[in-house]
Parts: C-alpha cells; sequence; structure tokens
C-alpha cells in the first residue's frame, strides 16, 4: 500500500520515516489508509512556505477566498456519504454521526466563504477636529492548526476555514489517529485551486510536527483543540514565543434533571449526552445530577434505555454506539470503570468490553450511582461512554454541584420551571448551557467554547471566529494638511 503523502507549498511530499497506519477502531485488521508520517525538517518547510506565501494571500481578493472556501464546502456536501464513511472507518463513530459529522463540515466552509464576504471595520470620529479615525481587521500570518481525533473533519474545518477566510495562511496538524479525513480536506483545497504554501497538511506526531509548529518564530498564532494536558503544556511554549493562542480542551459535562423534568426527553438527553459517538465528545453529558422527586423513574428509565443500545461495528447500520477509538482509549474507560468501583460507586450498568464479532475495541455503554462529586470518575474526563448519576436536594444543590468542577464547556438542565431554567442561563460556569437539550450537539453558525479550565482564549466558529484570526489596527488620519 502506498502512502498518501503531505502537502508541502502546493505539492504532495513523501517521508523517508515509516508511515503512519490508518487502522479501523471497529475492525483493527480493515487499514483504511497508509500516511506519510512528516519530519521536524519537512515542517520547517511548510512554515516558510506559508511565511512565502502570506503576502500575497493577504492581499487576495475577498471574493477569491470566498470562491475557494465555497467549492471546497460545495464538494464536502456532494461526496458526504463517501467522506463519513471514511470517517467512521477511521473513528469509530457510527455512520449516522459521521455522515452528520461531514455535513457539517460542509455546511462551515461555506458559512466562511460569506465570512471572508463580510469583513468590516468602523469609522469613528475623533475629539481633534479633522481627524476620522478607523478601526480595520488585518490577518495574523501563519497559522499553526492542531486538532484532536474525535471530530477528524469538523474540527479541522472551523478552524481552517476561517483562518484562509480572513486572509491567514495555515500550516495544519491533525490527529496521528485520523490522517484520512485531514487528507480530503487538503485533496479538495489543493484541487480548488488554493495558491501553493497557503495551505499545507503536515500528519505526524505531535512531538515532532507539533512541537516544531509550536516553537516556530514563524507562526504567528496557534489554534489547538485536545487534552488539557497537551493544552497546557503547550501554552506555556507557544506564549514564551508571543503566540497568539486559542486552546480547546476537555469537559465533565453536568446535566440537571430536576423533579419538574420531562421524563421521557431527560432520559433522551442524557443517553445521547452521554453515550451516542461513544462518549468520545468534549461536550459529553459524563455527571447526571438529579433531584429526588423523579430520581426513582428517571434511574428506570435510563437504565432500560442504556440497556437496550446496540454497540457494534460503526458501519452497521443498526449499530448506535461504535467503539473507543483505540487500544489506548479503551484501557483509559475499563480503568476509570475499575477507579469508580474502588472509590465506592455503585456500578448498574456496563463496565466490561463489548463482545462483538469483530475485533475491536467495543465497550458497554455505563452506569454508575451513588456516586458523589469528589470521586475521580465525576472529577476527570474519562472520554468514553461512562456516566455517572449524583443525587441532589433541590436545584440550587445541584446548580452548586454541577459548578463544582475545574471544567466549564457544556452544561444543561432538564426542567419545565421557566424560572429555574433562567437562573440556570445565568448561573451556570460553562461556555454552552443547554435548556431541555443534551451537552452535546451545537450548530456551526454560533460561537462555541467553554470557561474554568476547558478553553483559553477567545471563542470558536461563526462570526466570532474573527476575533482570533485577525488582529485589529487602529488608523488616525489627519484632514487637516494644506494643500
Ligand atoms: P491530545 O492527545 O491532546 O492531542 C491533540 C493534538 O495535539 C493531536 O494532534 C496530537 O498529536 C497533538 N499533540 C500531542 N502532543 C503534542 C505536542 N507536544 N505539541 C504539539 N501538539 C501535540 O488530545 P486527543 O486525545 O487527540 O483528543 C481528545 C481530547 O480533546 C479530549 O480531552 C477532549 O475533551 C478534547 N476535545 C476538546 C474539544 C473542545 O472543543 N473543547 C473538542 C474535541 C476534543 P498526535 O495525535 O500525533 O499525538
Amino acid at each position: 500500500m502506498s502512502a498518501h503523502r503531505n502537502y508541502i507549498n502546493g505539492a504532495w511530499v513523501e517521508s523517508a520515516a515509516a508511515p503512519i497506519l490508518d487502522r479501523n477502531p471497529s475492525d483493527i485488521d480493515d487499514v483504511v489508509g497508509s500516511y506519510a508520517a512528516a519530519d521536524a525538517a519537512q515542517t520547517r518547510r511548510a512554515i516558510e512556505a506559508a511565511r512565502a506565501a502570506f503576502p500575497a494571500w493577504s492581499r487576495s481578493s475577498i471574493q477569491e477566498r470566498a470562491d475557494l472556501l465555497d467549492a471546497v464546502g460545495s464538494r464536502i456536501l456532494a461526496r458526504a456519504q463517501e467522506i463519513g464513511r471514511l470517517l467512521a472507518r477511521e473513528e469509530g463513530k457510527t455512520l449516522k454521526e459521521a455522515v452528520g459529522e461531514t455535513m457539517r463540515a460542509g455546511h462551515v466552509f461555506k458559512f466562511h466563504a460569506g465570512q471572508a464576504l463580510r469583513i468590516t471595520g468602523e469609522l469613528v470620529d475623533s475629539p481633534r477636529k479633522g481627524v476620522s479615525v478607523t478601526v480595520q481587521r488585518e490577518p495574523l500570518g501563519v497559522i499553526g492548526i492542531i486538532t484532536p481525533w474525535n471530530f477528524p473533519i469538523a474540527i479541522p474545518a472551523w478552524k481552517i476555514a476561517p483562518a484562509l477566510a480572513y486572509a491567514n495562511c495555515v500550516v495544519f496538524k491533525p490527529a496521528s489517529l485520523v490522517p484520512g479525513c485531514a487528507h480530503v480536506v487538503a485533496e479538495l483545497l489543493a484541487d480548488c485551486g488554493c495558491p501553493p504554501g497557503v495551505f499545507n497538511l503536515l500528519v505526524g506526531s505531535g512531538r515532532e510536527v507539533g512541537d516544531a509548529i509550536v516553537n516556530a518564530p514563524e507562526v504567528d498564532a496557534i489554534s489547538f483543540t485536545g487534552s488539557v494536558e497537551t493544552g497546557r503544556a503547550l501554552a506555556t511554549r507557544a506564549v514564551a514565543g508571543m503566540k497568539k493562542i486559542q486552546l480547546e480542551m476537555g469537559g465533565k459535562n453536568p446535566l440537571i434533571v430536576l423533579d419538574d423534568a420531562d421524563l421521557d426527553n431527560a432520559v433522551e438527553c442524557a443517553v445521547q449526552g452521554a453515550f451516542y459517538s461513544t462518549g468520545q465528545r468534549c461536550t459529553a453529558t459524563s455527571r447526571v445530577i438529579v433531584t429526588p422527586g423523579i430520581y426513582g423513574r428517571f434511574r428506570h428509565a435510563l437504565l432500560a434505555r442504556t440497556t437496550a443500545l446496540v454497540v457494534g461495528d460503526a458501519l452497521d447500520e443498526k449499530t448506535q454506539i461504535g467503539p473507543a477509538v483505540d487500544a489506548a482509549q479503551l484501557k483509559t474507560d475499563l480503568d476509570y470503570i475499575a477507579v469508580g468501583q474502588k472509590e465506592g460507586a455503585r456500578l448498574v450498568v456496563g463496565g466490561e468490553r463489548q463482545p462483538a464479532p469483530k475485533n475491536g475495541f467495543y465497550i458497554q455503554p455505563t452506569v454508575f450511582e451513588d456516586v458523589h462529586n469528589q470521586m475521580r470518575i465525576a472529577r476527570e474526563e474519562i472520554f468514553g461512554p461512562v456516566v455517572s448519576l449524583l443525587r441532589a436536594q433541590d436545584y440550587e444543590e445541584a446548580l452548586a454541584t454541577a459548578n463544582d468542577t475545574p471544567f466549564g464547556l457544556s452544561g444543561g438542565i432538564c426542567t419545565t420551571s421557566l424560572k429555574h431554567a433562567d437562573h440556570f442561563r445565568r448561573n451556570a460556569q460553562v461556555g454552552l448551557a443547554m435548556i431541555n437539550a443534551p451537552t452535546a450537539g451545537v450548530d456551526y453558525h454560533v460561537p462555541f467554547g467553554g470557561v474554568k479550565g476547558s478553553s483559553y482564549g477567545s471563542r470558536e466558529q461563526g462570526a466570532y471566529a474573527v476575533e482570533f484570526y485577525t488582529r485589529v489596527k487602529t488608523v488616525y488620519t489627519n484632514a487637516n494638511i494644506a494643500g
């Protein structure tokens, strides 16, 4: 199998290093593809190419950029089934979820095609007579984009599209577990006429390629999504190099279920939020905090729904929950299940590997109860299909428990009380507040991000992306001149 190559300065480039084998977590005997692993020297070449391309690209017309992004978006949408299949094969989310993610990526490109045409500034009067002030937006330069494995096309799309829309050049390093979708995005940008050097793809390890991007003085900004550990370490080095940074990291997202909740909807929110995409979403529900008047009915219905979930091959249409992404993530999930039991939490559903005909990383959706908020399973991100039930006496205690976490990405409440919904909207310490909706599942045209340990820097997505991918220049014009 010949390796797919990296895209550097408008050319597809081979590598001498051993390629990265992209394996299907539903069936590890299925090799999705082989991808050339870039090294530090190739990373430097890509960064230099991006730097060299920047002056011309920063002066490109808004129409040129809009047309490029619109064309890429159209092609993604036209090939959504095929790309979705690739995504399901390399990441393990179900085909339906994978096609949905691909469509979203297409819409993200099209949204930012429109945004390229809407770059505005401000004209302000000066207190000084005859002087006017213009506030205008400018691109940053070269953006290093580093992404995780759990959204192999949507996250790259929501970083690459605005970076290019606002006339920046890009050096992109996807997660090593999912190079396939990243390669498709690079192919589409190349096919749609992206000028050489403006966009570069570097598949390769975080330690080699990622470090080289973060340490390069020619890179002006880093947009990173991934774990807290990697994000924190990377931020220290990036700030030392005076780079602008944006970090999207983990979550420990709570869902409050109050006595007056619509029971069916609350159960659906919990099941979707906790287990879909195998719980491998930064917005996944991991703590469900329930008040006494509904606890018994909610628990009963949640366990029934959880037990009935179909775990299996991501490409099988009957599958509702695909496998963990790899052996390491499966081990993490099982280790946390053991930790929960040791801490005294009661395992009520799941907790084991799911037997399956294929050799994949299948795990049963798992529910713990009698969990208190100081246990490790209630504080640390697991990133698997494991949810904890916590009890709270009333709304006030439930909110205090929800907010008692180092994270602050998403949080939800199920209630028919306008008073409590409104109070939650104002007081939940999160970037995404969900009312009678799952903690996971967001739209592409509005801002995304968290507070506390979940996020750092300005918001991603929607019109708010302009804050990160541009800087502001203030121009004073003095008309009081002779002549
Ligand atoms: P990760 O291990 O932190 O990796 C993220 C990216 O960083 C990968 O491309 C990785 O490359 C790279 N990397 C690793 N070491 C690096 C280094 N020293 N320098 C530069 N880059 C380096 O995270 P993950 O396991 O892929 O993703 C799961 C995490 O992402 C979870 O914590 C989840 O909550 C978070 N996430 C957050 C959001 C959000 O928007 N808040 C969305 C999705 C996921 P390799 O793949 O080569 O190691």
